[in-house]
């Protein structure tokens, strides 16, 4: 690739196309056909006595290109620049660095953060068996959430109740890892429990469930879950429907093993970030 300031703006000034002030141009190929590709991949070639040129522009984050033929700008074609790859990060969420990571189907490993398959790309540290999804690489250390809005709940790796363990508010699971967390109220929740979205259409529902809270169901009796059958802590946060009086446990009616939840997951608690 020549530079802007050399052959290629010159071939350009020949073809008459107009190359502005202060962008950096520079010629890729001057060659005699240009080949041009639509949207349906067909591709067709121009042959040509009179010159045609491919020219890129490359900027900081996008690089255009232009394809001239006969004088006039056939074709032009931004895509974004890919980002440079990383082998290794600093995160927050471990003390050593993490190294780029592909797991396999057979792996079966599960993410340290929001304790869901990872199925692709993730992040490891493998000497402490610490593995994360690349998308939580991302995941916000502070949140509102709408179960806790008086408070801002920020992500802990673990808990210091003497006992070792927290309780879900949302789930009522006790656990050992990852989750958002209010000291003052000792409210603790999953990270996935946490990017649960607040309606969810489910196969054995017409109509959609909206998360509550707090348990709908004001009744003594115990409530079982229209999906499994089995009964539901009436502590923690169930998919309900007020006029079928539908209800189900969170997941049992979230669908956990679709592939693009894990990102979903993430999308909501981007939404949820406190700066
Ligand atoms: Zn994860
Ligand atoms: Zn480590
Ligand atoms: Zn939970
Ligand atoms: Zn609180
Ligand atoms: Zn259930």
């Amino acid at each position: 690739m020549s530079d802007g300031k050399g052959k290629g703006v010159i071939a350009l000034k020949k073809l008459g196309v107009e190359v502005q002030k202060g962008d950096h141009y520079s010629c890729q190929k001057t060659q005699q056909s240009v080949t041009k590709y639509n949207s349906n991949g067909q591709t067709s070639s121009y042959q040509s006595e009179e010159k045609a040129a491919v020219v890129t522009k490359i900027g900081k984050s996008s690089t255009t290109t232009v394809k001239v033929f006969q004088r006039r700008v056939e074709e032009t074609i931004h895509h974004k620049s890919l980002p440079p790859v990383k082998d290794k990060i600093t995160h927050f969420s471990h003390r050593h660095d993490l190294h780029r990571y592909e797991v396999q189907k057979r792996d079966k490993i599960n993410c340290n953060i929001c304790e869901a398959e990872i199925l692709d790309k993730a992040w490891s540290c493998e000497s402490c068996k610490f593995f994360i999804h690349k998308s939580c690489e991302s995941i916000p250390q502070k949140i509102k959430h709408k179960s806790h809005l008086r408070d801002t709940l920020i992500l802990r790796s673990s808990t210091n109740y003497a006992c070792g363990e927290f309780i879900c508010d949302a789930c009522c699971d006790s656990d050992k890892g990852f989750h958002y967390h209010c000291s003052p109220c000792k409210f603790d929740i999953h990270v996935a429990c946490a990017g649960l979205p607040s309606a969810v259409n489910h196969p054995m529902h017409k109509n959609p469930l909206i998360l509550c809270y707090d348990f709908p169901v004001r009744s003594s009796e115990t409530v079982k879950c229209k999906a499994c059958d089995m009964k539901i802590n009436k502590k923690g946060w169930a998919y309900y429907n007020d006029d079928s009086k539908f209800i189900a446990h969170i997941y049992c009616a979230v669908n956990k093993k679709k592939k693009d939840s894990i990102l979903a997951i993430q999308k909501r608690l981007q939404s949820l970030q406190m700066k």
